[in-house]
Order: C-alpha cells, then sequence, then structure tokens
C-alpha cells in the first residue's frame, strides 16, 4: 500500500500539494528498466549522447515558464527560480562541453617495456542514484546527473519530498524525448524512497545533511557503492583591517541573504578586525536594515521564506541561544509569520564559539560578527570548525588575501569576495572535513567520478 505525503507551502504556509510514496514494487521495475536503456546508451558514441541531452536542453527550455512557475511554488521565491533554471541549463552544457575530452581512450601508454603497452578507457558504473535537498531543488536535483547521463550511466533522480511541484513540468520535458526517458528516471518520495533506491543502484551522488548522508553514506559502504557526499557547511568569512570595509560590508551581506541563507556556500560567520569592527558593524547593520522581505509580493523583496517550516524553526532555536548566552542584535532577529516564515536579514554581535549560531549550520539570513586582534587568532577562529565547505578572505592586495586563504582549512575560498563558488563552476575543489567526501563535482573531475577506468595492456609477441 502506498501512502499520501502533504506538502505546506512556503509562502502561505497552507498544505497545499500532496503525492504517493512510490511503492518498492514500481522502484524495482523503474531501476530494472533504467539498466535496460543503459545497456543501449553506453555503446552509443559519446557524440550521440550529448545530442540527445541537448534534445533534452530544448524540450526542457520549451517547458520553461512551467517549470519556473513551480519552482516559485515549491521554494517561494521568484528572482532565484528563473536563475536555477537557467544554472540548470548551463550545467547540461558544461558536461557537454567538457565530455568528450574526459572520455576518450587514452593514446597508447609508455609502461617502461618495450613490447607492452597500455591504454585507458573509462567505462560507466551502470546505473546512478542522485538524492537532493530542497534549497536548490531543480538544479541540485540534475547537477550532478548530467555528467554522469555524458559518461553513459542511466540515473534515477531522488528529489527532496520538501520541493517536489516541479517534478510534473519537468517529466513532461522529459517524456518528449524518449531516448532521454529511457535512461533517466524522477522517482519522488521521502527519505524512504531515498533508503531504498541506494540498494538497487551502483554509484550515487548526494546533497543534503550531514546526519543523512552518514545514513547515506553506510548503506552504501555495505553494498559496496561509491557515495559522493555533498553536505553542509559552516563557512567563515575574515575581514582584515587593510580591507576595503564598506566593498566587504556589501558583499558578506549578499552572500548571507542571498537564497535566504538558504545555500551551503552562504557565509554563516564573520570575524573582524578589532581596529576596523565598530565601523563594519555599522555599515552591514545599516545595509541588512535595508533589504527587504518578498511579503506582501513575491514578487518584490530580496528575501523569502524560508521554504522548510523545520528549518524557520532551527534558525530561532539558534538565535534564541545566542541571545540567551549574550550575543546582541543589531537588526532583524525576529521569524515574521504571515503563514510563510520570513527572517529579515539579522546582524548579530557578542557572539562566540559556545553558541549554536557559530558551531552549527544555520542556514539563514543571520550574520554573526566576531572580532580578532591578530591573524593568528582569525585563522585559528576560522578553522575552529567541523566543516571545511568554503570561506572567504578581505584583505587591502590580493596577495594578502591569497596568504590568509592558503591557511584556511575549507575546499575553495574567495579571495575580495564572497561565495565564488556559486559563480565559477568550472573548477575542481572538494570538501573538507564533515562538508563532504568524495572527488570534486565540478570540473573533468566531475565527469570522471561516474566511471571506472579501465587500463588495456597489449603485449607485442616476437613473431
Ligand atoms: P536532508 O539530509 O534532510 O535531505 C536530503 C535528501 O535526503 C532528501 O531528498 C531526503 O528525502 C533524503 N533522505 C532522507 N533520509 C534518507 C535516507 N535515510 N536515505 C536516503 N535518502 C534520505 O537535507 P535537506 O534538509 O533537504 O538539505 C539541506 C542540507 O543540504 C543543508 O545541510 C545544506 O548545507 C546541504 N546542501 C549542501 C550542498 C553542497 O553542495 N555541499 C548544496 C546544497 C545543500
Amino acid at each position: 500500500m502506498s501512502e499520501t505525503n502533504s506538502i505546506r507551502n512556503p509562502w502561505t504556509g497552507q498544505i497545499d500539494f500532496e503525492f504517493e510514496e512510490p511503492t518498492s514494487e514500481f522502484l524495482t521495475g523503474e531501476c530494472a528498466r533504467l539498466r535496460q536503456g543503459q545497456k543501449i546508451w553506453m555503446g552509443r558514441d559519446i557524440d550521440s549522447r550529448i545530442s540527445t541531452l541537448k534534445a533534452f536542453s530544448q524540450s526542457l527550455q520549451k517547458h520553461q515558464q512551467t517549470i519556473i512557475d513551480r519552482l516559485q511554488e515549491d521554494t517561494g521565491r521568484v528572482r532565484i527560480a528563473a536563475l536555477e533554471f537557467d544554472l540548470t541549463i548551463a550545467a547540461l552544457e558544461r558536461a557537454c562541453r567538457l565530455g568528450p575530452d574526459v572520455l576518450q581512450e587514452s593514446r597508447p601508454l609508455d609502461t617502461g617495456s618495450d613490447r607492452i603497452s597500455a591504454r585507458q578507457q573509462k567505462v560507466p558504473y551502470g546505473l546512478m542514484l542522485n538524492i537532493a535537498p530542497w534549497n536548490f531543488p531543480l538544479l541540485l536535483s540534475l547537477l550532478d546527473v548530467f555528467p554522469a547521463l555524458v559518461a553513459g550511466n542511466a540515473a534515477i533522480i531522488k528529489p527532496s519530498e520538501v520541493t517536489p511541484r516541479w517534478v510534473d513540468a519537468a517529466q513532461a520535458a522529459l517524456t518528449e524525448v524518449p531516448e532521454m526517458a529511457a535512461v533517466l528516471g524522477i522517482a519522488v518520495g521521502t527519505g524512504v524512497t531515498g533508503a531504498r533506491l541506494i540498494d538497487l543502484v551502483d554509484v550515487l551522488s548526494f546533497t543534503g545533511s550531514v546526519a543523512t548522508g552518514r545514513k547515506v553514506a553506510e548503506t552504501a559502504a555495505a553494498n559496496f557503492i561509491p557515495a559522493y557526499l555533498e553536505l553542509g557547511g559552516n563557512d567563515p568569512a575574515i575581514v582584515l583591517k587593510s580591507a576595503d570595509v564598506d566593498f566587504a560590508a556589501e558583499k558578506i551581506l549578499w552572500s548571507c541573504t542571498t537564497a535566504s541563507g538558504q545555500a551551503c556556500q552562504s557565509l554563516e560567520r564573520v570575524y573582524v578586525d578589532a581596529k576596523i569592527a565598530d565601523a563594519f558593524i555599522e555599515k552591514i547593520s545599516a545595509l541588512a536594515r535595508d533589504v527587504t522581505i518578498n511579503y506582501p509580493k513575491k514578487e518584490n523583496g530580496f528575501i523569502g521564506p524560508l521554504i522548510f517550516d523545520k528549518q524557520a524553526d532551527r534558525v530561532a532555536d539558534q538565535l534564541a541561544d545566542a541571545v540567551a548566552r549574550g550575543a546582541k542584535i543589531q537588526t532583524g532577529g525576529k521569524i515574521i509569520d504571515h503563514g510563510g516564515k520570513w527572517l529579515e536579514a539579522t546582524v548579530l554581535t557578542g557572539v562566540n564559539h559556545q553558541m549554536k549560531v557559530m558551531t552549527e549550520e544555520t542556514f539563514g539570513p543571520v550574520i554573526p560578527i566576531r572580532s580578532f586582534s591578530s591573524e593568528a587568532e582569525a585563522i585559528t577562529l576560522a578553522n575552529d570548525t567541523d566543516y571545511g565547505l568554503s570561506a572567504s578572505v578581505f584583505a587591502g592586495t590580493t596577495e594578502e588575501g591569497r596568504l590568509l586563504a592558503r591557511r584556511i582549512e575549507a575546499g575553495a575560498v574567495s579571495v575580495n569576495d564572497a561565495s565564488l563558488t556559486s559563480r565559477v563552476h568550472g573548477i575542481e575543489h572538494e570538501s573538507f572535513r564533515l562538508s563532504g567526501l568524495g572527488r570534486s563535482r565540478f570540473g573533468a573531475e566531475g565527469i570522471a567520478r561516474y566511471t571506472r577506468t579501465k587500463a588495456i595492456f597489449e603485449n607485442e609477441p616476437d613473431r
């Protein structure tokens, strides 16, 4: 018996969508169907696979408006829904551009022997599973799937149950390209469906929380399949006294409040040299007071609702914990309940590493600021975390910023900017500590990780 799941709208707070949990039989049948398709798909040459992906891109663009409309309902945000669609198409094009070089069979390689040579071939795993979170529902459902498909795998997507409305519109685009639909499936379901699917696939990528990532990795390990984990962050920014205070304040505010702070690469903690701390706090607080929420009109305002109601509770809990331990709210600080739940840009001072807001991922538009008196102290504070996704450094010169960036324990550091990983997608980088596991999801590695390298050794016997 399948079960009905009722889904809350993040803008109205009302339940307005439901879906049936797929049965085990359905999932087994769907995976068997995709495995059949994959046998033909991997036998096609790369150009032919790319032409199918490009046809899918055209079809997605034909259905663009409906997909974006549904994404707006899923997330309660307008401008970012359109941006998310564009980033998804760009991800498809990137995989098609990089694929041919990454996947071509190597030339004969030197083995150190006159008579034996070797060639390397990239062999797809078979069926790939992608499990996605709710913060960028479309993009994070497809970002890892395009490279896996280009590499010759079939793929099944398990989108977040919190944001499932976009799926029917994307499924319509998929159905119009039968060659793509033969190797790509979407199974809307809860974590139960995610867990069941892990037993049916050959490789997986997971984007989500550390707690779920750990469970997913344990099952994948028991099944002996690779699991690429893209998890949370608690990204620090360091502002040196040589930095341009106004510029740093603008960039940090942008990073902390874009997507209402619900992006893995959002800055989450700010450390400012004590000599410029007052000026910085004054500037960023003034800027934060001008950031509007998108209520009562969804089309207006910069900050959308917190998408997931449990997430709104988590942010409120962190703010209450910080205030109880002595933090001061300079601006913002209260969850505004219009059915949907909003948090205005919130600047906190007087924070320390006993507070959850500094040690846990917040995933809200919160800017906790602490001062430091030496670079060594700034580095110690920035690296005092279980995470290691990304970070920012603001300095008077690029060289000064780069020297500090080298000492930060995170997979990507932006110098004199914030969250550049959200704008530059071709460069390989990996996550440190609890922020993830596995090779880079970007660049050539992002495709290669969905293949195994096989060597063919060739002997030239004496004739
Ligand atoms: P989550 O871990 O609650 O859920 C993620 C997905 O896992 C959902 O689809 C869910 O249904 C599924 N799931 C739940 N239990 C499962 C199980 N036992 N087996 C298999 N699948 C299961 O995460 P979330 O709240 O949706 O997403 C927010 C998190 O995602 C944040 O921590 C954020 O930092 C992280 N994130 C990371 C990146 C990155 O690139 N590193 C990007 C975006 C979001």
